[in-house]
């Protein structure tokens, strides 16, 4: 079975005591390689490594224009040897060949953006009303950066939180999920082939709980940046407020997507397809309350239910598959159990509803694409984040429902509108609470736009023009042009 030690200072290191996960693969159930557990003496090591690569060495004094280059050196090995990360994801997460070659070979891109964003940051010269004094703002790096990476994208969302770090100047310790590390590690296999120096990407593997807590709290960390569960999330703001760091939080969401009658229904069910079902629902923006005006609810609903049983269960290696396991056992579990309240609850299960054992995989976590109608904002099904391929549907009856409907959750990650009428699509983006609003078209993200969360979403965004700013803070530069008058003047008699 293949073995993956942590990657500190650019050398593989294996883990102390000989602590090793067996990282499942959910097609077939079976441990498929090892990662290092990590604790507290890997922590240390991999944040020591990045403070000195941030403190000496080439990077401390590479220019914008350096990082720039060397993040555009990744990019091009990225771009070319991409392939090389598509088996680790997919034996470890589950997710469909086709979905990662799609993400993967886009991922160069990422890292481009950013190192240009960079080249556009300069010192801005400030107005003062001292007399004799030139005052500037800096934008200069924080140190070291911890990032730490859910399960269900994680190369991707490195991505989002490594090239603008990077490319700011800071170094940076990665922390993927324990379920799903193995493709950062082959990612940092591609980084030792770039001419980054060593210490200035770092990545330890182990338990949130563990190495995840020890690396936020420890003391020459200097900012966090989290993407997982809002529990997840509140742990390490908490653990990070108490060492006075900044911390930028990505989390979960229950995301609506509001149906008007007028909506083009063929364009709509594309849409809330690919918003529950793509990934197996299994992503932060999952479009997974479905508000839909009572005189198309039917039809749409008939429509999806349809077009559900009819996608293509199998093997996530098979490029044909449309839907493919979850990503592992504990939450097959929890999808199950969420299925099994919603029924006792009293959501209408119209679709799916159950585990299936499809032929090429028969010990794979595997649950049928799932609808429920007639969902109430008193059910679990709409309140909490299934992460699973399960949508919950409710009728309304007027925009100001709608609206009510959209933003009764304590999530506002992101929200659907579905509609032929412009004005309207605008007057109730206004009034959604989300993070992004999608118009006729849903999922999309890129470095350009950003992304983050309204209410229990979480705080800071990642990607679009700031991304880069986001990981400097600013220093404040006065410079007298002219002698510095006497404090304490006298008259000379
Ligand atoms: P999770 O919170 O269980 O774990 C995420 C990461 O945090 C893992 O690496 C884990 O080891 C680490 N972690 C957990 N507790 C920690 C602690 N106390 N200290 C330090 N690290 C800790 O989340 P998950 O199950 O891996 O991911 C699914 C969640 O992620 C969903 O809620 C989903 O919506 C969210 N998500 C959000 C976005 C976004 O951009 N908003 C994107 C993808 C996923």
């Amino acid at each position: 079975m293949k073995s993956f030690g942590h990657f500190i200072a650019g050398e593989w290191i294996e883990p102390d005591g000989d602590n090793w996960i067996d990282s499942i693969n959910p097609a077939t159930g079976r441990a498929w390689c090892r990662i290092g557990r990590g604790f507290q003496i890997e922590a240390d090591a991999a944040v020591a490594a990045a403070d000195s690569a941030y403190r000496a060495g080439p990077w401390a004094t590479a220019t914008a224009e350096r990082r720039a280059d060397l993040l555009h050196g990744l990019a091009d090995i990225l771009e070319s040897d991409w392939e090389a990360l598509v088996e680790a994801e997919v034996n470890d997460n589950g997710k469909r060949v086709a979905e990662v070659r799609a993400q993967f070979s886009g991922l160069h891109i990422w890292y481009r953006y950013f190192a240009d964003q960079m080249l556009k940051i300069a010192p801005m010269p400030l107005q003062n009303d001292v007399p004799g004094v030139e005052n500037t703002a800096e934008f200069v790096p924080f140190g070291v950066v911890v990032a730490i990476t859910p399960w269900n994208s994680p190369l991707m969302i490195a991505a989002w939180k490594l090239a603008p770090a990077l490319a700011a100047g800071n170094t940076v310790v990665i922390k993927p999920s324990e379920l799903a590390s193995a493709s950062t590690l082959e990612f940092a296999r591609l980084v030792s082939r770039s001419d980054l120096p060593a210490g200035v990407i770092n990545v330890v593997t182990g338990f949130g709980g563990e190495i995840g807590e020890a690396l936020v709290r420890h003391e020459k960390t200097r900012l966090v940046t989290f993407t997982g569960s809002d529990t997840g999330g509140s742990k390490v703001a908490e653990a990070a407020a108490r060492g006075v760091k900044p911390v930028t939080l990505e989390l979960g969401g229950k995301s609506p997507q509001v149906v008007f009658a007028d909506a083009d229904l063929d364009n709509t069910i594309n849409g809330v397809l690919s918003g529950i079902f793509l990934s197996n629902g299994q992503t932060c923006v999952a479009g997974s309350r479905l508000i839909v005006h009572r005189s198309v609810h039917d039809e749409l609903v008939g429509r999806l239910v349809a077009s559900a049983r009819d996608l293509k269960i199998g093997s996530p290696m098979d490029a044909r598959t449309e839907i493919a396991p979850l990503a592992n056992e504990p939450h097959l579990k929890k999808v199950l159990s969420m299925i099994a309240e919603a029924r006792q609850e009293g959501a209408r299960c119209v679709c799916g509803g159950e585990q299936i054992f499809p032929d090429d995989c028969k010990d794979g976590f595997y649950v049928a694409p799932t609808i429920f109608a007639d969902v109430t904002p008193a059910m679990s099904l709409w309140r909490d984040e299934v992460f699973g391929p399960v949508l919950a549907v409710t009728p309304f009856d007027t925009e100001d429902e709608a609206i009510g409907l959209a933003n009764d959750s304590q999530y506002g990650l992101a929200a659907g509108i579905w509609t032929a009428d412009v004005a309207r699509a605008r007057r109730v983006a206004g009034r959604i609470e989300a993070g992004t609003v999608y118009i006729n078209h849903y999922r999309s993200v890129s470095p350009g736009s950003p992304i983050g969360g309204f209410k229990r979403s979480g705080y800071g965004r990642e990607l679009g023009p700031d991304a880069v700013k986001d990981f400097m803070q600013v220093k404040s530069v006065w410079i007298g042009t002219a002698p510095c008058a006497d404090p304490f003047p006298r008259d000379a008699g």
